[in-house]
């Protein structure tokens, strides 16, 4: 279960954070995850809970998790659209398969709320 390191990563962040604003504790945390990144986001949520209890400071964090969706944009119409998974999607307008993805692949920390 890979969502755990991403988690213990995200965590560290998040009270490096909170150590730079010398937050007393932190009490959310508003987190940008892409459907393409590979996340299973109940997993991460899920693990997000078990390292956080590592940490003091962050006890009563709510942890909020935005899903960003995965969109392309076509090459040859200029279309973007939403597509439902990686693997081979095509353009609904022209069907091309000649696309750039635009968004979807975020795995950040939007940004914390703390208590100071
Ligand atoms: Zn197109």
């Amino acid at each position: 279960m890979h969502e755990l390191s991403i988690a213990t990563g995200i965590v560290d962040e998040i009270v490096r954070i909170a150590e730079e604003n010398r937050a007393k504790r932190v009490l959310a945390a508003n987190l940008r995850i892409g459907r393409g990144a590979g996340i299973v986001i109940d997993s991460l949520r899920f693990a997000l809970e078990v390292v956080k209890t590592a940490h003091p400071v962050l006890t009563s964090t709510e942890m909020r998790i935005d899903e960003v969706p995965l969109i392309y944009r076509c090459n040859d119409c200029g279309r973007e659209f939403e597509a439902d998974d990686l693997y081979l999607p095509r353009c609904p307008m022209c069907g091309s398969y000649n696309l750039r993805l635009v968004s979807g692949e975020e795995m950040d920390i939007k940004d914390i709320e703390i208590e100071v």
